[in-house]
């Protein structure tokens, strides 16, 4: 790939884990910022997405926000890669889905245990949740699948390294099983 590629993340229902798994990488970090140039992602705080190569995304759709950023991904992203199971099949915030939304906010706000000063937040700030958690495939196309809770440092290594080198990616089988 001529130029340093452009890589893009956004955590949307996740727990920030799956990037915490990209630090993982350690010192070889130092060897990617060579090849990449970081877009919007929190590693950098830049908060509007640009024209990049590739877009990974941690967490499923939970909430209208999460529906935009989304969207303004795939609009600028050549490739968007559901980056952990959140993002490949909603994971632990999908476990809501089992229940009415509304059931699940008076449990959370007004019913539940502990509960002081009942009340569901209404305030226009926050962003509108949606009905059901959404695995993001189901919201817009999606490249590339990295499953895991989170994925291996190394499995991200290896699709970054084998994507910007321009090879078929494919992974030994020590990054991908999950026993
Ligand atoms: Fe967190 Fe696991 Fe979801 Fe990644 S896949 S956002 S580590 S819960």
């Amino acid at each position: 790939m001529l130029g340093k590629l452009k890589l893009a993340t956004a955590s949307l229902a996740g727990c920030f884990g799956c990037h915490m798994s990209f630090l993982d990488i350690d010192e070889r970090i130092l060897e990617l910022v060579d090849v990449v140039e970081f877009d919007r992602t929190p590693l950098t705080d830049i908060k509007t997405v640009g024209e990049c190569d590739v877009g990974l995304i941690e967490g499923g759709v939970a909430n209208e926000e999460n529906v935009e950023v989304l969207r303004d991904f795939r609009r600028h992203c050549k490739v968007l890669v559901a980056l952990g199971a959140c993002a490949v099949n909603g994971g632990i915030p999908a476990m809501r889905n089992q229940f009415e939304l509304e059931d699940c906010l008076r449990e959370s706000y007004v019913d539940g245990i502990g509960v002081a000063n009942p009340g569901i937040p209404n305030d226009p700030e926050i962003p509108l949740l949606l009905n059901k958690v959404h695995p993001i495939h189901e919201v817009e196309k999606i490249d590339y699948f990295l499953p895991g809770c989170p994925p291996s440092a190394d499995t991200i290594w290896t699709f970054l390294t084998e994507l910007i080198e321009g090879r078929p990616v494919s992974f030994p089988y020590t990054q991908i099983h999950y026993d």
